[in-house]
């Protein structure tokens, strides 16, 4: 009898499809990559079983392209989940968790990185013509041993090499590096002991723990140890990490301590990528530090999974596949029977509700090793104040003041451009954007003129109003470019610094920015949320923060609690143990509430004021949301479209919401509604929406998503 398969082809679809096997091919296994006729070309699939059905009519596949399957049995059943959990199609949750490379059907390169060296010491072989050898072998002979990385990088033939190995000239040998390993000899404090014994109580079996401390405090040392017990049994360890802070500083302290790290981010290219992610799966890896897409990385033996600053917004993709790379993880670890290691010194609402539920457990670090102590917050009433630029001039003399005494100074505006509008003082038009509802922002860099940050329009800057023909025309607010150059004019020596999308593009500009920064004692960092990530500042004894307001009082119900975050974070990645700094926070409503409680009880005061708010208002963590976004061309077609879906989703047990226009009603020319269905009960949403999936609900005409657990309802 010919074997029937089922296949999910990486293609958006909701259903797999069963395919015969050819009586010359191997049948393959689950998990494994299959090239199937699909329509009139074909397609890559994972086979994700047998089937039933009879062969009658069934079209057989092309070939078999894995041999061993590429995907681990707990991936498969991940897929499985993630498709029902997220109503997403089998076909692009399977294709979202493979490297680019695997989904073009290639093959990894699982060979192992080798150093190169000549052989003996002698004089040079008869190269007679070979003039490329001849280079090769003295550059060898000069810098050797060298790895394949650096050959690679020099432009060195790969030809050439082989050429000469096999004439016996070099030689090859596999490259391990154990000259800076470092065991650890810190004493661990009684915190951190605890922790770590909380984790190693539950090895090899599934727990999640929720490890909560300040920067600094030593979480890291934490996941080290436990990696230790994990490699010794002889397992593999997933750390993940927020994108940004993929910095060298990060991989560097596991690649301290054991062999075979590696790591996977956005700056990794493809192919190294699929190389990598393959040698995961054929246990070749002991450690893989990664960003949120490592989540689905196949491991031959998994001990354990960690998720550092579990609350970061990147583990959220905003797009395609809305999936939360942290929930995924204590999925994972659920479906292995391994433990879970959740850190943040500012844990997410979700996080910290599922301990005071039983569901994990909680170890903190109160405070960090040695004399360390955390700045003092302060909160500066700017209400009646004259601004400079967003800073007013008690906050401009502090800063004076600070820099005087041979400190760094840290401005935090979480806006970049000059201005974010621009407008006309004699009849009140303001410049907004032809495609989108929104103010164009007013920039310097990299080009002056007026920008959308939304659908990247840029158009010149007008001398005269468009409505009155007034040349009265003035910025108004201020954006990261126009702090700096009020302080360019107030400090003309210091040097000032930038950090924004528009000045860092890269990990490597980050890293030399630090450098700068840690290596002398003065200057001024003026930036976004880009500096509440990945490094610290040890130079830096004054934090500023020029408003906080629009965070604490935003329309979304998590701005509080990301606001909140956002400045712990940054307020962390100051100061070290002799210089105590200081964080002063403008705000034009000083007695706002979970302003106050941050600022007077810390991190953990205004997790509790805000969890009181949550559970009031029934929002997350107290219920469980989707979003149903629609964005079409014409409104009144797109709200008809987003209504007959919230009209299909049965009452029962879920409340609706909307439809209603998103916050920005129109982006490069697409109107926006969305509708919101909501339920104390995880099994009641998931109902409500599986009957909007059988409505296969298709259009050319509008674009549509749901979003579970979204973090943003933007
Ligand atoms: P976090 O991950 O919470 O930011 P780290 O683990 O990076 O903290 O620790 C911060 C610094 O403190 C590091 O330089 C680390 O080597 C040091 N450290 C951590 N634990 C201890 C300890 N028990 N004793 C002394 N120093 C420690
Ligand atoms: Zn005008
Ligand atoms: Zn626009």
């Amino acid at each position: 009898m010919t074997e029937i398969i089922k296949v999910a082809v990486l293609r958006p679809l909701w259903n797999t499809y069963d395919y015969k096997i050819p009586a010359d091919l191997d049948v393959p296994g689950k998990g494994a990559r299959v090239r199937v006729p699909f329509g009139p070309a074909s397609a890559v699939g994972v086979v994700v079983g047998k089937s039933m059905a009879s062969n009658y009519d069934l079209k057989p596949i092309d070939a078999v392209l894995d041999v061993e399957p590429i995907f681990s049995n707990d991936l498969m059943k991940l897929g499985e989940w993630m498709a029902s959990y997220y109503h997403h199609p089998i076909g692009s949750v399977f294709e979202t968790f493979l490297p680019a490379f695997a989904r073009r059907g290639k093959q990894p390169d699982l060979s192992v990185e080798q150093n190169w060296n000549v052989v003996g010491s002698s004089s040079p072989p008869e190269f007679k013509n070979a003039v490329r050898q001849k280079e090769v072998w003295e550059f060898l002979k000069g810098f050797g041993p060298i790895s394949d990385t650096e050959l690679a990088a020099n432009k060195i033939p790969r030809a050439v090499l082989k050429a000469l190995l096999k004439k016996g000239w070099v030689e090859a040998h596999e490259a391990v590096d154990e000259s800076h390993r470092e065991s650890s000899d810190l004493s661990l404090t009684s915190e951190q002991s605890v922790a770590v014994r909380t984790v190693l109580d539950t090895m090899g079996r599934y727990s999640t723990h929720l490890l909560e401390g300040v920067t600094g405090s030593g979480k890291t040392e934490v996941y080290l140890r436990v990696l230790e017990q994990v490699l010794a049994r002889g397992q593999q360890a997933l750390v993940l990490v927020p994108e940004i802070s993929l910095t060298p500083q990060t991989t560097d302290r596991f690649e301290r301590r054991f062999p075979d790290v590696h790591s996977l981010h956005s700056m990794v290219p493809d192919g190294k990528r699929f190389n990598t992610w393959a040698k995961c799966g054929k246990g070749m890896v002991s450690v893989l530090v990664g960003t949120r897409s490592s989540v689905f990385t196949p491991f031959k033996d998994l001990g354990v999974i960690v998720v550092d600053e579990e609350h970061d917004a990147s583990f959220k993709q905003t797009e395609s596949l809305r999936y939360s790379a942290r929930d995924v993880a204590v999925m994972r670890a659920r479906e292995l029977g391994i433990p879970c290691i959740l850190g943040s010194a500012t844990p997410s609402l979700e996080s910290v509700s599922n301990c005071e539920k039983g569901l994990y457990s909680r170890s903190r670090l109160s405070h960090r090793p040695g004399t360390a102590e955390m700045p003092e917050f302060h909160v500066h009433d700017i209400r009646g104040q004259v601004l400079t630029s967003g800073m007013s001039e008690p906050l401009l003399q502090n800063i004076e003041k600070h820099l005087k005494s041979n400190g760094q100074v840290l401005i935090l505006i979480n806006r970049r451009g000059y201005s974010p509008s621009f407008f006309c003082t004699e009849c009140g038009w303001r410049a907004r954007c032809e495609s989108c509802e929104v103010n164009l922002v007013w920039h310097e860099i990299p080009v002056p003129g007026l920008h959308c940050h939304h659908c990247l329009r840029r158009v010149p800057r007008p001398t005269t109003c468009p409505e009155c023909h007034s040349s009265l025309l003035t910025p108004r607010g201020a954006g990261t470019q126009r702090v700096e150059a009020t302080l360019r004019e107030r400090f003309p020596t210091e040097p000032i610094y930038r950090v924004d999308r528009d000045e860092i593009k890269t990990h490597r500009q980050m890293s030399n920015l630090y450098r700068k920064l840690r290596d002398s004692s003065n200057g001024i960092l003026i930036g976004t949320q880009m500096l509440a990530k990945g490094h610290h500042f040890p130079n830096v004894t004054l934090v500023a923060v020029l408003s906080a307001d629009g965070g604490f009082l935003s329309t979304d119900f998590r701005g509080p609690e990301r606001t909140a975050q956002l400045i712990v974070q940054v307020a962390g990645r100051a100061g070290r143990a002799e210089r105590r700094g200081e964080v002063w926070i403008q705000s034009y409503d000083p007695d706002n509430p979970n302003l106050q409680s941050l600022v007077e009880h810390g991190y953990p005061g205004f997790l509790s004021s805000e969890m009181a708010l949550r559970r009031e208002a029934r929002v997350p963590p107290f219920s469980h949301w989707a979003v149903i976004r629609a964005a079409g061309q014409v409104v009144d077609e797109t709200v008809a479209f987003i209504k007959r879906i919230m009209d299909a989703v049965p009452e029962s047990g879920v409340g609706k919401m909307g439809p209603v226009a998103a916050p920005i009603e129109r982006i490069d020319n697409r109107f926006r509604f969305q509708g919101v269905v909501h339920s104390t009960s995880r099994q009641s949403l998931r109902r409500a929406l599986a009957s909007i999936e059988r409505e296969r609900t298709k259009s050319k005409r509008i674009r549509w998503s749901i979003d579970v657990d979204p973090t943003e309802i933007l």
